[in-house]
């Protein structure tokens, strides 16, 4: 029997999030022949999830729904995810490297007894050897590692690995597991949301992300209008934080969060190696800042030296004509 992966998806506001299909595409590439299992785990309409896994390269689906798991927390899902694993024993495990991955799957791999390969950002395969690609000290060098023994457990960075392409004719089975969760020791009682409707930073193909030098929250509203119309997010340095320009939620660096966007749009932000460990391997980096020595000119692919109050709206204006 060929190999057996588990694919555990992610799901946020009743949606699936894309790092749930990069981690179906990862899969493909750790066991090219192998069989792919998708995995949710909510207290919603799952079936329509699992459909979209498999049209998404998932052989099939595997459900749990409890009304436990209509938030996250590391008991309710991490029982959930362990009774999946119990009935199908994967040969390998794949998720987001997102807040939930993060804290679910060292949870996981402790109980698997196994290791964890985390915040992969590529896969190569050498003969039949998965070769994984991780960041270490904050993003300024890379490590290759392989699997020696136990499951390859591994968590993706979102934006690195592409999604396969979507195709509604594919077909394959769902079920569902049946989990008795219980004495949770903790429950949420209430989501209190920071950031704005939209594009979930991330996740975002284009990240718009202001410094100190925006130098007010009103300041941000061009910031948040550029994203608009480039179909993007915001972000932002803890300088602008700390200045309570922004919510923290909008942090990015090494004690924010890291993405890894097709452009990234640097507006009054110095440079600092802190912001740059949560942005540097972004595919384009387009700097602005009125100081032509400011750091974040020596990783931007284009720079803009001026004031931010005057090419902003002009960016905005450009991007609106095509
Ligand atoms: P500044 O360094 O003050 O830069 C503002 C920039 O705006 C300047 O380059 C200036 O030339 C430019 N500017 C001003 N006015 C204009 C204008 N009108 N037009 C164009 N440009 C203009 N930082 C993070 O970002 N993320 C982290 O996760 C993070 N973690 C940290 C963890 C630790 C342990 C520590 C010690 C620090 C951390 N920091 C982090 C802070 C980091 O060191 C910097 O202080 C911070 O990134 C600076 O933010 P900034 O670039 O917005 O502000």
């Amino acid at each position: 029997m060929s190999d057996k992966i588990l694919v555990i998806a992610e799901t946020k506001e009743g949606e699936l999030r894309n790092v749930s299909f990069e981690a179906i595409a990862a899969a493909r590439k750790i066991k090219p022949d192998g069989e792919i299992v998708g995995v949710v785990c909510a207290d919603d309409d799952l079936e329509n999830l699992a459909q979209e896994l498999i049209y998404y390269g998932a052989d099939r689906a595997v459900t749990v729904k409890h009304e436990k798991l209509k938030s996250y927390t590391s008991e309710g899902f991490g029982q959930a995810v362990l009774a999946v694993i119990d009935q199908e024993s994967p040969d390998g495990i794949v998720m987001g490297h997102t807040s939930v991955g993060k804290d679910l799957s060292p949870k996981l791999a402790s109980k698997l007894d196994t290791g964890l390969i985390s915040d992969a950002v590529d896969i190569d395969v050498d003969g039949d050897q998965p070769v994984f690609t991780r960041p270490i000290y904050s993003g300024k060098a890379f490590e290759k590692k392989v699997i020696t023994s136990g499951l390859p457990f591994v968590t993706i960075r979102p934006n690195n690995i592409a999604a396969l392409e979507r195709d509604d004719s594919l077909t394959g089975d769902i079920s569902s597991v049946d989990v008795d969760i219980k004495d949770l020791r903790t429950i949420v009682k209430d989501v209190v949301r920071k950031t704005t409707e939209g594009v979930d930073l991330s996740e975002a193909k284009v990240v718009v992300a202001g410094g100190r030098g925006v130098k007010s929250a009103d300041g941000f509203k061009p910031l948040y209008e550029l994203a608009d119309v480039l179909g993007g997010a915001v972000g932002a340095s803890r300088g602008a934080c700390d200045a309570d320009y922004c919510d923290y939620s909008l942090q990015i660096g090494q004690t924010g969060k890291v993405v890894t966007p097709d452009l990234y749009i640097a507006v009054g932000i110095s440079g600092a190696i802190q912001h740059l460990a949560g942005m540097s391997n972004s595919k384009v980096i387009v700097a602005i800042n009125k100081d032509a020595e400011a750091n974040i000119f020596n990783i931007a692919d284009y720079g803009i030296v001026g004031d931010l109050f005057e090419v902003v709206p002009m960016l905005i204006e450009e991007f609106k004509k095509v």
